[in-house]
């Protein structure tokens, strides 16, 4: 599964840093998503594609298994 997130899309909402914190990070200064990495942290693939479901942004898009 490969993430990809869109800053420009993302309302700061946090809801997807909540979800999975291993995978996901917030700007310190803007608050909009920051990807730790291209891919879910181990054990976060389920909460990865909850994020992708209830961004209110719609920014997070998977590809992949
Ligand atoms: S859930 Fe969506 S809008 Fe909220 S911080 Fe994450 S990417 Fe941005």
């Amino acid at each position: 599964m490969k993430i990809t997130a869109d800053t420009a899309s993302c309302v700061a909402s946090g809801q997807c840093v909540l979800l999975a914190p291993g995978t996901f990070d917030q700007d310190e200064e803007t608050g909009t998503v920051v990807l730790l990495s291209g891919e879910p942290a181990a054990g976060e693939e389920d909460a990865v594609r909850q994020a992708e479901l209830t961004c209110p942004a719609a920014a997070i898009r998977l590809t992949g298994d």
